[in-house]
């Protein structure tokens, strides 16, 4: 059986899994402990926060289709967080956690996590991959990488640069803020014209969540965090606490948790225009969220097609 392996197990890495694995042999590397990538959540004492992405939309019917037996299985739930326009209230988010969506679709699929793949070597028609200590993963006719560019590059060396030239993600910073009271603050959602901030959320208002407590989860713009990436870590906690009292009128700066996780590479600033790029000489595809922009129906569309085209190798 021809084996393909997958770098990430974010929606794309996981969506290209899914269309291949009862045709090929699939195995998916994934550098984190968990499935997810972006979509994760982060676990604080009792506190739960989705402290990536913060709901999806479809706007597709392939994606809405896609989608409909994880909503019949509660796996997926709309959200209506009061806060936001009317005409842009209409959300999905997966329960009872943003990351239930990619554990469910990791069911059945052979995922290697906590191994992070260092280089990705082509040689005598079949592609070498080897992890950080320099250990083999093993030999496999066909790649998939779901990594974000600049990663993608790192593992598939210089010579891809031009290739996926453009293709630019960019930095941002959330801060997960657990409050012992309920919340009784009129919104549940806000994408305020902030400088600094670009998103609050009542974590705890999203369905399934606990609520109990209070979670928030305010994350700041992304152009602001890319300029700032680097700052140092409680300078910036400082000024997105700051900027959210000044916005809300409410001080977290004693909640009991406030923590600070910075993405590296959150966002995508400019997509590669197409939904894949591929190698078919090489057996080779990059997919994921930088192919057609940063949403996570973009990556799941991404992940899609790169599961179709890689599909096509198995017949040829
Ligand atoms: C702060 C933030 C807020 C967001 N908000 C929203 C939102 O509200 N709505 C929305 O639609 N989208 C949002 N997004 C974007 C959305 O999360 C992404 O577009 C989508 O999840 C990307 O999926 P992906 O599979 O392409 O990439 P990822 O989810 O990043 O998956 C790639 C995976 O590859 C793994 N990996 C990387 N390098 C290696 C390696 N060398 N070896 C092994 N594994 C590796 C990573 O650990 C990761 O799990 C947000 C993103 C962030 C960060």
């Amino acid at each position: 059986m021809t084996s393909i392996a997958i770098i990430g197990a974010g929606i794309s890495g996981l969506r290209a899994a899914q269309t291949l694995q009862s045709q090929a042999n699939v195995t998916v590397f994934e550098k984190s402990r968990g499935v997810s990538g972006r979509m994760s959540t982060r676990y604080n004492d009792d506190y739960e926060f989705d402290h990536g992405a913060q709901y999806f939309t479809a706007k597709t019917q392939e994606f809405s289709t896609f989608l409909q037996p994880y909503i019949d299985d509660d796996i997926v739930a709309p959200w209506t967080p009061k806060g936001l326009p009317e005409d842009t209230r209409h959300k999905y988010v997966a329960t009872p956690r943003m990351n239930s969506l990619c554990k469910a679709m990791a069911k059945g699929i052979n995922v290697m996590t906590g191994t992070r793949v260092e280089r990705a070597e082509y040689a005598s028609g079949a592609w070498d991959l080897s992890d950080d200590s320099g250990l083999s993963l093993g030999q496999f006719d066909g790649l998939i990488v779901t990594a974000p560019a600049q990663q993608a590059q790192v593992i598939l060396g210089e010579e891809i640069k031009p290739s996926l030239e453009g293709i630019n993600h960019i930095a941002n910073f959330t801060l997960m803020v657990g409050l012992s009271e309920m919340w009784s603050e009129n919104w549940e959602a806000l994408r305020p014209q902030n400088d600094i901030i670009g998103w609050a959320a009542v974590n705890s208002s999203k369905p399934g969540r606990n609520i109990d407590f209070t979670t928030l989860v305010v994350q700041s713009q992304n152009e602001w965090a890319e300029t700032h990436k680097d700052a140092d870590r409680e300078w910036v906690q400082a000024q997105m606490i700051s900027a959210f009292k000044s916005l809300t009128g409410i001080d977290i700066s004693d909640a009991q948790i406030a923590s600070l996780h910075r993405w590296l590479y959150a966002n995508v600033e400019t997509p590669l225009g197409r939904d894949i790029f591929s190698d078919e000489k090489r057996r080779l595809i990059v997919a994921g969220d930088g192919c057609l922009g940063g949403r996570i129906e973009s990556a799941w569309q991404s992940g899609d097609a790169a599961g179709q085209k890689a599909a096509l190798w198995l017949i040829s």
